[in-house]
């Protein structure tokens, strides 16, 4: 598997993307990229900043007098610095689980992110996960892939995952947050969530990682051996 090609994948939230993403990345070597990761990173600064009201909602402008500010970094080993604090662990909390979808309705704040994805993947080489990486961050990829899941399974891994971290919340907390999620990144105006016209969809319901990993090994294997 010599040739390096760019594989995006695109779905609703915690269906398994990034894990996916993670693991093709490092069966071909190539570089993984969670861009889901820094639209959390400007709504960490959101709430660290203060730049949202006691309704919760972020203050746009505000934000965007401020953006310029905000340097985002990812190492090779999938950490995540804002302005050189490390926040890897902090944006997987519920508190920025609850504005991430607000903050990316923000044009300027795309383009920002966007321009970064751009060049982190300007070699090829790359697995990027996120909502419109196959649409618009990378429409030439020569791998798109759409993942989906139940909302049942989808609230099971993401619960898995915070009580890992020893946070307790509830299930009907969590699938909440995914459904208001889910709705915000698909009706926004600004590059919403949808499939590519020509994105392959992967059901994850009943499968495991491995399987899934095998299911998108096939497809490269069989985009560039042709
Ligand atoms: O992938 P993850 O669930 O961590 O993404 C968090 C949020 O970031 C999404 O719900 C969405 O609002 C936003 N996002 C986006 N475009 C991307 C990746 C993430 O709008 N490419």
């Amino acid at each position: 598997m010599t040739k390096k090609i760019t594989i995006a994948i695109d779905g609703y939230a915690a269906c398994g993307k990034s894990t996916l993403a993670k693991a093709l990345a490092q069966a071909l070597n190539y570089t993984f990229i969670d861009s889901g990761a820094m639209y959390r990173a400007v709504a960490f600064y959101c709430l660290e900043k203060q730049f949202v009201d006691n309704q919760g909602v972020i203050q746009k402008k505000q934000l965007e007098k401020f953006l310029s500010e905000i340097e985002i970094e990812m190492t090779p080993d999938q950490r995540i610095f804002l302005n050189k604090q490390d926040i890897t662990d902090a944006i997987r909390t519920p508190r920025v689980a609850n504005v991430v979808s607000q903050v990316a309705t923000i044009k300027s704040v795309r383009s920002k992110l966007v321009e970064l994805q751009h060049a982190m993947g300007k070699n090829g080489g790359i697995v990027m996960d996120g909502r419109d990486i196959g649409t618009v961050v990378f429409p030439d990829a020569e791998l798109k892939i759409f993942v989906t899941a139940s909302t049942e399974v989808r609230t099971a891994r993401r619960l898995a995952e915070l009580n890992a971290t020893g946070a307790h919340v509830a299930a009907n907390e969590v699938t909440k947050n995914l459904l208001e999620r889910d709705y915000l990144d698909s009706t926004r105006l600004e590059s919403p969530l949808k499939q590519a016209a020509n994105a392959i969809v992967l059901d994850t319901t009943y499968l495991s990682r491995e399987e899934q990993l095998q299911w998108a090994l096939e497809r490269v294997r069989l985009l560039i051996t042709n």
